[in-house]
């Protein structure tokens, strides 16, 4: 049973991440994901390392981008209903989304990538959809339409996949599994918010990771310890549609179409893998407060850190806050 404990917001102006004072980790940034992603080595600090971290990101970019001609996701985008047959990673992937959207009762739904178009067409127009158009993209949208079957993926007419909120936690494992395969012990991944310690500090001492505020991102409602474990934040101050001067979260709800709007600002779930940690960020988002809370008490080694709209922050009990 997790206990939820409140936070008394101490805002502080500092960075995302505190550095390792005692010892300089060997770092590359790229953009990758539509994103800013950092590796940080603490320890096996060789560009080597580095080299094949960038070409595992590269690759899962390539074969999960939207907006990339030639990647698996716009290939099945553009199946108009054929049946095709997909690389191992993407079926399981696709797999792992379909159970997570069971799980979640839809919450979480990969198939909705006629709906994030609609919103994204909505906002290069400057108004927002008309009702006929989200019932005909609510139409194209649904796990189930979405068929599974030995190595092969089947999208129903019109149904279209959008990847964003589960590749840069699928990817950021494939990423740490490589540095541990090659040795790594001590290692920070942060691809857009999508966090992942391996191990700890060199020292032995945990990592630690700030959680933005919502309301003011260049500040923290606080910063955690983290030990080999995966930390990731949704929110809608990330990305959003700016339709008539009105700001709409990137993430939907897929039952009604429309942007979330509850009452939290942000979700971060901590969990031993960025994937899970990705999809619950998401999912939880969409459920709110009350349904959030009580749809983790069935996952064991997950915490969570939510901001509400209210300003009022709570998180559960096993969340280590330093500051
Ligand atoms: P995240 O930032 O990980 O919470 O994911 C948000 C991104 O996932 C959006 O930009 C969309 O591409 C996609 N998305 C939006 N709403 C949902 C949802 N309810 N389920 C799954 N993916 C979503
Ligand atoms: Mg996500």
């Amino acid at each position: 049973m997790k206990r939820l404990v409140s936070w008394i917001a101490v805002l502080s102006a500092v960075l995302m991440m505190t550095s390792c004072a005692e010892e300089k980790p060997l770092s590359r940034t790229v953009t990758a994901l539509d994103t800013v992603c950092t590796i940080s080595l603490y320890d096996g600090k060789e560009e080597i390392a580095l080299d094949a971290s960038v070409h595992l990101l590269r690759e899962g970019e390539e074969r999960w981008s939207r907006t990339k001609a030639g990647s698996m996701i716009s290939k099945l985008n553009a199946a108009n209903g054929a049946q095709t047959t997909v690389d191992t990673l993407t079926y399981q992937l696709l797999q792992t989304a379909q159970e997570y959207s069971l799980a979640t009762d839809g919450a979480f739904d990969v198939t909705l990538g006629a709906l994030t178009d609609l919103w994204t067409a909505a906002e290069e127009r400057g108004s927002v959809p008309t009702n006929e158009e989200l019932t005909a993209a609510l139409f194209a949208s649904g796990s189930y339409k979405m068929i599974l079957g030995d190595g092969t993926v089947t999208l129903m007419e019109g149904v279209r996949l959008d990847l964003g909120g589960i590749a840069k936690g699928a990817i950021a494992d494939d990423v740490a599994q490589g540095l541990r395969l090659g040795g790594c012990t001590s290692a920070l991944l942060d691809f857009g918010g999508n966090i992942v310690a391996i191990g700890s500090k060199p020292d032995g001492s945990p990592f630690h990771v700030g959680i933005a505020d919502p309301k003011n991102p260049d500040n923290l409602v606080g910063t955690i310890a983290v030990h080999d474990r995966a930390v990731v934040t949704s929110g809608s101050y990330e990305r959003g549609y700016m339709i008539d001067d009105v700001w709409y979260s990137h993430i939907l709800n897929p039952k009604t179409g429309y942007p979330v709007e509850n009452d939290l600002l942000s979700v971060t779930i901590l969990a031993p893998n960025a994937l899970d940690a990705d999809v619950l960020s998401t999912a939880c988002f969409v459920m709110g407060f009350d349904r959030a809370q009580a749809f983790l008490q069935s996952y064991e080694d997950v915490d969570a850190v939510f901001v509400k709209a209210d300003g009022t922050v709570v998180a559960t009990d096993g969340v280590k806050r330093v500051d």
